[in-house]
């Protein structure tokens, strides 16, 4: 039986290479009531990235033509380039009881808990140890080593948000990282503020 509820915005949040596309993905395929935001970017597209499944790729006018019509719930510059969440498709699925999964920094985790106060969860991880990060960077982003230290610096600054989040786990293993982050939604979704529907539900059965 399904209580209606209101759904909930789930920011997995981590330092590059700490996991959350892997941990999201495996979640949105495990999820049937969860969706992904998809972001506007600014940026180009790397191979193999899709519009309107990975971002909505636009030139820096439209952006800010979005941002002036207050079409973003959130949005911020991240090395050099703007990225933003769509308003619209949050709102709405949040109304039909569906939650979203964000894939976005720490900016945006407080940017979207200011505009939809009570509605956010947020979950952090964190790596087991440094040298893992270092090693994960090195598989994605080649060998370059300034481009290495600068994503590293930029993974030093993430971490230091943890205490922001509601949750902190630390990414030992994928599948456990995964799990876990999947008991916090389950019981996300239940508490009591969020089941509008408890009201009737109650009333029905005790009359
Ligand atoms: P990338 O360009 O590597 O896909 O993403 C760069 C960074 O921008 C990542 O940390 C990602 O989480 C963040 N990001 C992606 N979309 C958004 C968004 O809509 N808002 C904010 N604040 N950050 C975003």
């Amino acid at each position: 039986m399904k209580i209606p509820r209101r759904g909930l915005c789930l920011v997995i949040a981590a330092p590059s290479g700490g996991g959350k596309s892997s941990i999201t993905r495996a979640l949105l395929e495990l999820e049937p009531d969860l969706c992904r935001s998809v972001s506007v970017t600014t940026r180009e597209p790397r191979p193999g990235e899709r519009e309107g499944v990975d971002y909505y790729f636009q030139d820096r006018a439209s952006f800010e033509r979005s941002v002036q019509f207050g079409a973003f719930l959130e949005w911020a510059q991240v090395f050099g380039n703007f990225y933003g969440t769509p308003r619209a498709p949050v709102e709405e699925a949040l109304a039909a009881g569906c939650d979203v999964a964000f894939d976005i920094d720490w900016q945006g985790f407080r940017a979207l808990r200011d505009a939809l106060p009570g509605d956010v969860v947020g979950v952090f991880l964190l790596p087991p140890a440094l040298h893992a990060l270092e090693k994960r960077l090195h598989q994605r982003r080649g060998d370059d080593p300034a481009e290495i230290a600068r994503r590293m610096r930029a993974a030093r600054d993430e971490m230091s948000h943890w205490r922001e989040f509601d949750y902190v786990i630390v990414n030992e293993d994928l599948d456990r990282a995964a799990s876990d982050v999947r008991g916090i939604l389950g019981a996300a979704r239940l508490e009591a503020r969020r089941q509008f529907g408890l009201r009737d539900f109650v009333h029905k059965l005790s009359e």
